[in-house]
């Protein structure tokens, strides 16, 4: 349950007259309806103050509380917009104040009794926001408005690195990297990036964040270009679905390349399966276009989503990466063993180099032979560090072909 009430509308009312709030409560009314499904209920209460029912939530706590923060969230943006009153410009903002109930609970007086004092807590902190009534969600949702406001605020100061992870071949030769954002985190140190990419992805920080990436990425290219042991190797850059779709990716990609001087050639882009569902007509031809400039196309955690066997072979793709779950019980599951030799075949069938991630022990590196795969990844080789630890290769490592 939504409370919604409007802030300082009383002033409204006490200078322009009462003709002009009801013009204003009716257009807020307009707009909460635009945002209301067709199980959802919007009232109001009485003045200034409505009530919106949302209903059919995940019964997920966390995803509900996500759900309900993307409405709030539009909500609280759509009666921030400024009104036409008469022709006369006005600005009004609403604060919102959540309760969750479950679907049996018969004491409604309970819960409007608690949205309405979180909404008075969504008031104190400032007005023209929301408010949850449970203290752990309303945790949860201001934690994650401070890390989106951190992860804005390190994007203009540029404060994320990339670490690198070899790749190696069968005889424990280096041929590749794979580049790992790490976030500089003023307080927190260096955080991995499954505790930021997501919400860099929800709030569309991915999109900057990712040619940033790239840009660091196609300068360390440069800088190996010109070192002997480094010259050849490839150098893997994930590529997250929002960036991939973008209609500006391709330019931007190349744009990238060109300012830096970085061979497209020693250039990968990681996609994933989920990327591979929408639109295969777009994605071919945007995957044609960087492949015609040389860049490589790798699909990330093969066997984990659900690749469309018919896309695959259709998708100019140069290599498949094996979820590392299947590596990880390669050897005590004989099933996992099963779905890493059907990959290797398909690799070869469809002429696609295969890789596996995630080699942790010479057993799993012997088994992935004997199996031939050719190409592998994994702390057994080297964790991912910085990208000075590549030029001391292979002396850095005591690892035998
Ligand atoms: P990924 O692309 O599948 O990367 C491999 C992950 O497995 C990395 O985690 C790596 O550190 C870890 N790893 C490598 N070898 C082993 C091993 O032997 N055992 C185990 N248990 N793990 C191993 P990391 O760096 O935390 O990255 C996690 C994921 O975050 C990546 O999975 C990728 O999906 C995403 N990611 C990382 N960097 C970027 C980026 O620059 N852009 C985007 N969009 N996503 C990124
Ligand atoms: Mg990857
Ligand atoms: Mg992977």
């Amino acid at each position: 349950m939504l409370f919604i009430d409007l802030d300082n509308f009383k002033n409204l009312n006490d200078t322009l007259g009462h003709d002009m709030g009801d013009l204003l409560l009716q257009q807020v009314a307009e707009r909460l309806n635009s945002h209301v499904r067709a199980q959802d209920t919007l009232a109001r209460l009485g003045g200034d103050e409505f009530v919106l029912m949302l209903e059919g939530l995940n019964l997920k706590p966390e995803q509900a509380v996500r759900q309900i923060e993307k409405v709030g969230n539009k909500i609280v943006a759509a009666l921030a917009s400024p009104y036409n009153l008469k022709g006369r410009s006005h600005t009004s903002t609403a604060s919102i104040g959540i309760a969750l109930f479950p679907a049996e609970y018969d004491k409604v007086d309970e819960v409007l009794k608690r949205a309405d004092m979180a909404m008075y807590e969504a008031k104190a902190a400032g007005r023209n926001g929301m408010r949850f009534f449970d203290p752990r969600m309303q945790a949860e949702v201001s934690a994650r408005a401070s890390l989106e406001s951190d992860l804005r605020q390190s994007l203009g100061q540029r404060d994320f690195i990339l670490h690198y992870q070899p790749q190696v071949d069968a005889q424990g030769q280096l041929i590749g990297a794979e580049a790992l954002v790490r976030w500089q985190h003023p307080t927190r140190g260096l955080v991995p990036p499954g505790e930021f990419i997501p919400l860099a992805e929800s709030t569309g920080l991915i999109l900057p964040l990712g040619r940033l990436i790239l840009h660091i990425a196609c300068q360390q290219l440069v800088a190996w270009a010109a070192h002997p042991q480094l010259a050849q190797l490839t150098l893997a850059v994930n590529v997250s679905a929002r960036q991939f779709h973008h209609p500006d990716f391709v330019e931007d990609v190349f744009a990238t390349l060109a300012e830096s001087g970085a061979n497209p050639q020693r250039l990968e882009l990681e996609l994933t399966e989920s990327q591979l569902v929408e639109d295969v007509e777009v994605l071919i031809g945007k995957m044609s276009q960087l492949k015609a400039r040389g860049v490589h196309l790798a699909l990330d955690d093969f066997g984990a989503g659900y690749s469309s066997l018919n896309y695959l072979k259709r998708l100019p793709l140069d290599q498949l990466k094996i979820d590392q779950s299947f590596v990880r019980d390669l050897l005590e599951q004989p099933s996992d063993a099963a779905i890493v030799r059907t990959i290797l075949a398909l690799g070869a069938n469809l002429n696609l180099a295969v890789t596996a991630e995630g080699v942790e022990t010479q057993e799993q590196y012997d088994a992935l032979q004997d199996m031939g795969c050719r190409r592998f990844q994994g702390y057994l080789f080297a964790k991912p560090g910085p990208a000075q630890n590549l030029e001391h290769w292979p002396l850095a490592t005591t690892l035998a072909g």
